[in-house]
Formats: structure tokens, C-alpha cells, sequence
């Protein structure tokens, strides 16, 4: 039985690297999704056959209590995943992700109160929980509580942020200095239950170790919210590897590490593309409030276009460059956009999306949403790509985007954006911007771009605006 277990375990395993390995591309992402969900169902019917589960006096209600699990956590995230909003997708991914540490946090809670209860009846005098567990079992399910348990209360306050339940962010006064003393204080909490079996110190270390995730995310807001999530992504990946380790199960230990490797890779990434370190991410509290008022502060007249003037520009340009953004997805306007990308295409202009890494409010919002209208690969460019040619760009389209063309992050050293990449669409010969009004982006900072020579709005909701583009183009 143990045999086939841990072959099945392997096997789960490997389906998970080959669908993480297939979700790289978006051709072959949908495939690798159904691999990786095939994974976990394996993994989940083979753990009804552990023999401590299974051979133990308690077996009916141990699976019962796990089939109920199933059947509320399996109906709650199939409901919530077949309707949740696009522009709601981020906040999910959060809750999921706190979900994952939390349960991680929740196994080692489970093993280290099964060895405190072994070390008080042990009559060979043991007692602390390294000696029941041994030391390697004992500091890694430990280590796999503190990163659970930050990652899932750190999670919950990601996912209030961007579901506007709470106030952005908010720095406060010395609040590094009460990170670093209380990360320090968990630290010793978690070194005493390694020693002893003490009830107290254990409540008292999940305590502060929930306390801890609520503090380090609460001062980290506006741009950064992406690095923050996904470096939970990798820490929950983390402490399900370590939790892995102290039940022995294979599966998760390699799950645990492909997600914990693979979320380090996309937060360093991520870092990259906004030209910060995973550090500053966390103590410069970008998107604070304090840091907003900051802001560029750019003064002047917007001046409007109306879409049949667009319309007539877009469709004699010699290329169109279109840069969607978050506000394209609370429009909804993608569809529109690619039968106006396809009117354009018919006229002869050439057109391309340009994406920058973090548009919209998750890794790949935009591609998805433009894979869903069915735009074509080859028409969408990564920023890097696509950077120098607008220069030669006739029309840049900018549809919901704010913060990714910002101009004062490449040119205003009080900028909170100072330093993130950009696309560069002020480069174009003309700029359209499309959006409802002057609301800011998701850092809060004032858009120089949109008050430049080369800019006019075109003012309203996305979806509407591009279905005037469409209507002014096919009149011409
Ligand atoms: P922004 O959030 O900066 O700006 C979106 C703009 O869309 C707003 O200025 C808004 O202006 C406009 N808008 C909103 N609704 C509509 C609508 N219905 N029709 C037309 N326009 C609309 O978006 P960007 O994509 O440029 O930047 C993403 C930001 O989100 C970055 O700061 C990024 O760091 C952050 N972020 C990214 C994540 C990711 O992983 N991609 C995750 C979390 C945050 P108005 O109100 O005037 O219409």
C-alpha cells in the first residue's frame, strides 16, 4: 500500500511540474491548468488511503471530516471561480494564496500539539517538541508556522486592499522599526516551542505570527501590490513544502518547492520590471498615502477628442500602437477593441498591443482578456519589445491605462512611480486616451502624459468610447 502511495504521489508530482511547465506559454496555459488540476485530484484520492487514516480508530469520521472538507472548500471555490469578475481575479488569487498558507500553518499547528501531547506522556523524560519530532521535523514544521501563518494573514489584508475593504495603505510612525522588533520576538517564540511543549508559547506564537503578516503588508500598497502577492504565492509554496516534509508526503514537498521556486522567480521578476529590490518593495511604502500626496502634481488643460476625430486619425495612421489597462477590464472593452484592432487591419494600419508586465491588477490580466477577444500572439508585445517603436508609432491607444504610461516614473524624482519602467507611449506622434474622467490610476499619482502637446481624451467608459471609434472608422 505505502508502495503505491508514494508512486502515486510521484506521479501527482510530475503532473504538476509538466502543467506549470505548459502554463509558460498562453497556447498551451489552458492544458497545462486541466495537467496540474489532474495532479491534485490524484493526490487528493490517494491520501484516502493512508493507513493513518484509514487504519485508525477514528477512520470513519477522519474521512467524513475530509469528505465534508471537500465538499465545502471543492463547492465554494468552484462557484466563486466560475463567477468571479476578471477585474476581481486579483483578490481571489490573494484569498486562495492565504488559503494555502494558512492550511500549511494549520498542519504544523496539528503535529506540534500531537508532539506535545507525546512529550507529556513520555516516561523516557522527553520533553520538548525536537525530541518527539527530532530536530530536522521539529524545525521545519516550525519554520513552515511562521511563513504559513504571515502568508495567510498577510493575504487577507492583500485581498482587503484590493477589494477596497480597507484603506490602501498606511505607514505608520516607526512602523519598520515595530516590524523588525516583533519579526524578532516571533523568531523567539517559535526557538522556545523548538525547546519545550509549552501551550502558552504556542498561542502565543501564532498570535504574533498573524499580528506580523497583518503589519508588514498593511504599509505596502499601490504599485507594489503584485510583488507583495505573488512573494505570498512563493512563501505559502514555501511552508507547504516544509509541512510536506513533516508528514512525509512527497507530493506536497515537491509541489510545495515548484510553487515556493517559481513565485521567488515571478516576485524577482516582477521587482525587475518595476526597477525596485523585493526589499524596498516592502519598507519604501510606495502608494501610501503619505507617498501619494507626493505625487507629480502635474497641472494643466486636458485637451478632448471626440471619437470621430479619433476615428479619422487612427484610420490614416501608418501604425497604432494599443495599450490597454486595468480600466479595459472594468469596461470590459476588449471585444470592442479587436473588432476596432480588425476595421483598422482592413484600412492598412498596422496595429499592435502593447503590454506592459504589471497592467491592469495581476501577472497576465491583459493578456488574458485580449486572448479572450481573440487577438492574435503575434499582435501583442512585451514592453521591452515594443518600446522603441513608438517612435515610429502614428497613434498610441491608450484604453483604462494609467500608471504604465506614466511619464514622471521615468522623468520626476519625487514620483513614488520614479524608477518603474513605462511604456513609452508620450514617444507617438499623437496620443488618445480613453478614459470615464480625471480619476487617478492605482498609485494615485497625478499623469503628466495625459497633459502633453501630443495627448487628447477621449472622455467616457471604455466599452462605449471604442464602440464610437468602431462606428466613426466604419463611416469613413
Ligand atoms: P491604473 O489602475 O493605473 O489606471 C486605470 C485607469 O483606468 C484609471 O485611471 C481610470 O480612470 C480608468 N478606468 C477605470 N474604469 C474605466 C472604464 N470603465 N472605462 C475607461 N477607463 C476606466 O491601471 P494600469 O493598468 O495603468 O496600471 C496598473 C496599476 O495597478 C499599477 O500601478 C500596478 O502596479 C497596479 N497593480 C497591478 C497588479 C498586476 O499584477 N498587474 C496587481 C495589483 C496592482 P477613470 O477613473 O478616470 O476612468
Amino acid at each position: 500500500m505505502e508502495t503505491i502511495i508514494q508512486a502515486s504521489y510521484m506521479v501527482a508530482a510530475v503532473l504538476f511540474i509538466l502543467g506549470l511547465k505548459q502554463m509558460s506559454s498562453p497556447v498551451t496555459a489552458r492544458r497545462g491548468i486541466v495537467w496540474a488540476g489532474a495532479g491534485m485530484v490524484l493526490a487528493t484520492l490517494v491520501t484516502f488511503m493512508v493507513p493513518e487514516i484509514i487504519d485508525s480508530d477514528q477512520a470513519i469520521t477522519n474521512i467524513a471530516l475530509i469528505v465534508i472538507a471537500i465538499v465545502i472548500g471543492g463547492g465554494y471555490a468552484w462557484y466563486s471561480g466560475k463567477n468571479v469578475a476578471m477585474t476581481d481575479m486579483p483578490q481571489m488569487i490573494a484569498m486562495y494564496n492565504g488559503m494555502g498558507g494558512g492550511a500549511a500553518a494549520a498542519i504544523a499547528a496539528v503535529e506540534i500539539l500531537k508532539a506535545r501531547t507525546e512529550a507529556s506522556h513520555d516516561l523516557t523524560g522527553s520533553t520538548s517538541i525536537s525530541d518527539i519530532l527530532g530536530p530536522d521535523v521539529a524545525i521545519l514544521g516550525i519554520l513552515g508556522a511562521i511563513i504559513g501563518t504571515i502568508s495567510f494573514s498577510g493575504s487577507i489584508i492583500a485581498w482587503a486592499k484590493l477589494d477596497g475593504r480597507l484603506n490602501r495603505s498606511k505607514l505608520l510612525p516607526k512602523q519598520h522599526l515595530v516590524n523588525a522588533v516583533l519579526a524578532i520576538i516571533t523568531v523567539g517564540f517559535a526557538a522556545s516551542i523548538y525547546f519545550s511543549a509549552d501551550l502558552n508559547t504556542i498561542i502565543i506564537f501564532y498570535a504574533l505570527a498573524l499580528v506580523l503578516g497583518v503589519f508588514i503588508t498593511v504599509p505596502v500598497g499601490g504599485a507594489d501590490m503584485p510583488v507583495i502577492i505573488s512573494l505570498f504565492n512563493a512563501l505559502t509554496g514555501l511552508a507547504v513544502g516544509f509541512e510536506g516534509y513533516v508528514l512525509g508526503n512527497a507530493a506536497m514537498i515537491i509541489a510545495g518547492i515548484v510553487v515556493g521556486s517559481a513565485g521567488s522567480l515571478l516576485t524577482q521578476l516582477m521587482a525587475v520590471a518595476m526597477n525596485r529590490s523585493v526589499a524596498n518593495v516592502f519598507f519604501a511604502g510606495v502608494g501610501t498615502d503619505a507617498a501619494a500626496a507626493t505625487g507629480d502634481g502635474s497641472e494643466g488643460v486636458m485637451k478632448e477628442i471626440q471619437a470621430q476625430d479619433a476615428g479619422i486619425l487612427m484610420s490614416f495612421a501608418s501604425q497604432v500602437v494599443i495599450i490597454p489597462g486595468y480600466g479595459m477590464a472594468v469596461a470590459q472593452a476588449q471585444h470592442k477593441i479587436w473588432e476596432l484592432t480588425q476595421l483598422l487591419t482592413e484600412k492598412g494600419v498596422t496595429v499592435k498591443f502593447a503590454i506592459h508586465p504589471v497592467a491592469g491588477r495581476m501577472p497576465g490580466h491583459m493578456n488574458v482578456l485580449l486572448a479572450e477577444a481573440g487577438v492574435p500572439y503575434d499582435m501583442i508585445y512585451d514592453m521591452e519589445d515594443v518600446n522603441a517603436d513608438f517612435k515610429n508609432t502614428t497613434v498610441a491607444l491608450v484604453i483604462g491605462a494609467n500608471d504604465v504610461v506614466n511619464p514622471s516614473a521615468k522623468n520626476d524624482t519625487s514620483s513614488p512611480l520614479y524608477g518603474m519602467p513605462i511604456l513609452d507611449a508620450i514617444e507617438a506622434d499623437n496620443v488618445i486616451v480613453i478614459k470615464r474622467g480625471r480619476g487617478a490610476g492605482f498609485s494615485g499619482v497625478e499623469n503628466p502624459l495625459f497633459f502633453a502637446d501630443n495627448t487628447k481624451m477621449l472622455f467616457g467608459d471604455g466599452q462605449k468610447a471604442a464602440s464610437e471609434l468602431i462606428q466613426a472608422v466604419k463611416e469613413l
